[in-house]
């Protein structure tokens, strides 16, 4: 197809889950929210600090400018094949973290196999070159699905901020956990009808 977006079942999979992580980097900004768990006591003070820099939850990582800024760093990113490899790594391990079950799965074998589908996942976008387009299109596609997401739930997001009013529609009301892992399944359910769809 035109843009390259999916040569193989593996490929197409890749990328579906590539946006679910994508699609949970906004709540870096929340210490005990999933993404930051996923790499322990380091990832809870990371996210303290990312908090704190954007000046707290839902503010400086849930508006159109972190968006642009996330559209940017996967330009860039994507020439480097380190750079992509440990980027994507990273998500990919915040994404099968927040996926795996809670509920038969210890903390230790959540963090076992989470880091360790990180690093070959992560390594698989060393050694394959997806295109330009689809990185950056997969990456902004998650990003921008959560905040949609937020957008649903009655705490809304600030589109502009720190301009503007805080938007809400108000449909999904309950947030925690469950709906994370809600939220990251939907959007790799959704990428992978997309890109099934377009594949055709
Ligand atoms: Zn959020």
């Amino acid at each position: 197809m035109a843009t390259g977006m999916a040569h193989s079942p593996e490929h197409i999979a890749m990328v579906a889950v590539l946006a679910g992580g994508a699609g949970l980097m906004p709540d870096l900004d929340h210490p005990d929210a999933s993404p930051a768990r996923a790499f322990g006591p380091i990832g809870r003070l990371g996210a303290k600090a990312i908090g704190t820099g954007a000046g707290g939850h839902r503010k400086g990582t849930h508006n159109l400018w972190a968006l642009i800024g996330i559209a940017v760093l996967a330009w860039f990113l994507w020439y480097s094949p380190m750079g992509r490899a440990i980027f994507t790594g990273a998500i990919l391990c915040m994404a099968i973290w927040t996926i795996a079950p809670s509920s038969f799965l210890t903390k230790m074998w959540r963090h076992l196999i989470s880091w360790g589908a990180g690093a070959a996942l992560g390594y698989w976008f060393y050694a394959h070159n997806i295109s330009h387009t689809v990185f950056l299109l997969v990456i902004c596609w998650g990003y921008a699905a959560h905040l949609l997401a937020d957008t649903l739930t009655r705490g809304g997001v600030r589109w502009a901020w720190p301009f503007g009013p805080r938007i809400t529609v108000p449909l999904a009301g309950t947030t925690g956990t469950a709906r994370e892992a809600m939220v990251a399944w939907m959007i790799i359910i959704i990428s992978l009808a997309f890109i099934v769809v377009m594949a055709r």
